[in-house]
């Protein structure tokens, strides 16, 4: 397990695979709580015994797949209000009724996880005292997603995760607007540290806010990729066909193919809105 003290007593936990999804990078502050709990069920199970507590930042398997382990250790763990936490719950949320089986099979084989148990945190709450751990809100890749602001400098950036790939955002509930609202929202914090779950950490305010800024350029870009390609009129499904946003598919391309349609989708609705984009006869084109 690779750990690295990126504040006094806050220590950063590099997920399995080096926090890349199916896993997530985690934080311990303090010995008293730990955040996300997606960087492996081995790793949790060493970890589970060193805090008290656990909070989760949204309800996605790859930050929340070891949860079940602090239940069984009799130790609490702090979720966003309003989601429910088990498998079929989650399900229900994530894909469609056809990919359902088939999604629950896939999180639990690759990341381990199981049904569980959490009292619930609200935008604003306090999730720790000492130091100072405030839960803000930040909906777009989910409508549960949350970061946790440490102590007035440092941000656990949950799934605003700075990846090459860009910000995620394939299902129902996910919203371009709001992600990108989320994003200028942490922009405005103070943070000289940025811990992405999938990234290795960022320190100093000047390139936390050039990263920030570079992977809020994404949306932008997907747009004018959109709009070149609908030079010429394209179902919805012909340009999930080209995926543009994804370009391989590795694994469970079903499933993959599912989420960039949304993703594809959303921004199709926007340009629409803004007048750049027409639908005639189940077709879009670019004006
Ligand atoms: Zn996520």
């Amino acid at each position: 397990m690779k750990t690295m003290e990126i504040g006094k007593g806050v220590f950063f936990v590099m997920g399995k695979h080096k926090g890349k999804f199916p896993f997530s990078n985690s934080l311990i502050v303090k010995h008293k709580v730990m955040l996300d709990l997606g960087c492996g069920i081995e790793t949790v199970k060493d970890l589970a015994d060193k805090v008290e507590f656990a909070a989760l930042t949204h309800t996605h398997p790859d930050h929340c797949s070891g949860a079940w382990v602090f239940n069984f250790k009799n130790k609490r763990v702090l979720s966003p209000k309003g989601y429910k936490t088990e498998l079929e719950s989650l399900a229900n949320r994530f894909v469609n009724e056809k990919l359902k089986e088939r999604w629950k099979n896939f999180v639990t084989n690759t990341m381990g996880i199981r049904d569980f148990n959490a009292e619930c945190y609200s935008d604003g709450d306090l999730i720790l005292k000492e130091p100072e751990i405030v839960a803000i809100h930040t909906p777009g890749h989910t409508a549960d997603m949350h970061v946790f602001y440490i102590d007035g400098r440092i941000i656990f950036g949950s799934d605003i995760d700075l990846t090459a790939f860009g910000p995620w955002y394939g299902h129902e509930e996910s919203c371009i607007k709001e992600f990108v609202k989320s994003i200028e929202k942490v922009m405005e914090l103070d943070a000289s540290i940025f811990v992405s779950e999938h990234e290795e950490p960022v320190f100093g305010r000047e390139n936390v806010i050039e990263r920030l800024q570079m992977y809020l350029d994404v949306f932008e870009r997907r747009n004018e990729i959109l709009i070149k390609l609908l030079d010429e009129p394209r179902s919805l499904n012909e340009l999930v066909k080209l995926s543009p946003f994804y370009m391989k598919k590795p694994y469970e391309k079903e499933m993959l193919d599912y989420w960039e349609s949304q993703m594809i989708e959303k921004h199709l609705e926007l340009l629409i809105e803004r007048g750049q984009v027409v639908k005639v006869d189940g077709k879009y084109v670019s004006l």
